[in-house]
């Protein structure tokens, strides 16, 4: 039977030195989340920096990377042994029913506990930032694997000491896991669906007619891009963004008396602040944040 090994844990609690000291030289392939993370990271375009929001789904893809990986290997016949964070029991879970459904494959896990004194020492000769109460605060989300989740053996190890131990089984924790997958999935389906929407009514904003507010003269036309192109208009999508502030005006006026203009007046921040804003001013920021949304259904106010 093939054998998959997980050697989890924090950061620097000693999971790559555990691996390099029992399975270095010995026919185990070595796979390393960190690796499946910067791939993800890479082919995502994110190098330096990743926004917020993105980096969730890039972790998510490398984990399903990683995972395929594993099942991969196990099909050709290799036995591996994969360094891992899995602070959550639903993660865990995902890839075990994943591998089981795939192989049939026995599988381990040892749980990196060091001691406070050499969890800090390892934090110190890697050099690595933040204090380590931090460190151990992140520790407080770790789920410590249960045998329910369907691992076959669970060590934990401490300084470099293996003790197997398989708390009471808690069924309990699949359900919870379970359903904390399902709502993740479904919150995912949700952004996804959001960002599809969003992509269609923007390209459609190329082609359908939309409201064009000219917010100098209070002239409003329901014209397509092309056609408000045609007689002058400034307006997105043509010039400028849906969404951020420039001028929208018609082909009779001009910048002066824009939102925009008012400003970037010399001597101020370039920050829309509405309170100091008249009436008239707020209708036009406000129809532009909600563009192109506020395009499409002709507004009362104006
Ligand atoms: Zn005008």
């Amino acid at each position: 039977m093939r054998k998959v090994i997980f050697v989890i844990g924090a950061t620097a609690s000693g999971k790559t030195y555990f691996i390099d000291q029992n399975y270095a030289g010995r026919d185990f392939d070595i796979l390393n989340v960190y690796d499946y993370q910067q791939r993800a990271y890479t082919e995502a375009g994110f190098r330096e920096s990743i926004p917020f929001g993105e980096e969730f789904r890039c972790l998510l893809k490398a984990q399903n990377m990683l995972l395929e990986d594993i099942v991969a290997r196990l099909q050709a016949g290799r036995d591996v042994v994969v360094e891992q964070t899995f602070y959550k029991a639903k993660r865990r879970i995902a890839y075990i029913e994943r591998i089981r459904e795939a192989v049939e494959a026995s599988i381990e896990f040892y749980v990196m506990c060091p001691s406070d004194s050499q969890w800090e020492k390892n934090i110190e000769n890697r050099k690595l930032d933040g204090r380590f109460e931090a460190f151990k605060r992140n520790m407080e989300d770790f789920e410590f694997p249960n045998p329910a989740e369907g691992i076959d053996q669970i060590y934990e190890v401490v300084d470099g000491i293996i003790t197997l131990r398989m708390d009471e089984p808690k069924p309990e924790i699949m359900e919870r896991a379970k359903e904390e997958l399902a709502k993740e999935a479904e919150r995912l389906k949700a952004e996804d669906d959001k960002r599809r929407r969003k992509k269609e009514l923007l390209e459609s904003m190329e082609t359908r007619p939309f409201w064009h507010y000219c917010e100098v003269c209070g002239k409003k036309e329901f014209v397509t891009a092309q056609e408000a192109d045609d007689s002058g208009w400034d307006y997105p999508p043509r010039r400028g963004s849906f969404g951020v502030l420039s001028p929208r005006t018609c082909g009779n006026c001009c910048m002066v008396g824009t939102l925009y203009m008012k400003i970037l007046a010399p001597g101020r921040l370039p920050v829309v602040l509405e309170s100091e804003l008249t009436p008239e001013e707020l209708v036009t920021w406000r129809r532009i944040k909600g563009e192109p949304e506020s395009l499409l259904k002709e507004s009362p106010t104006q």
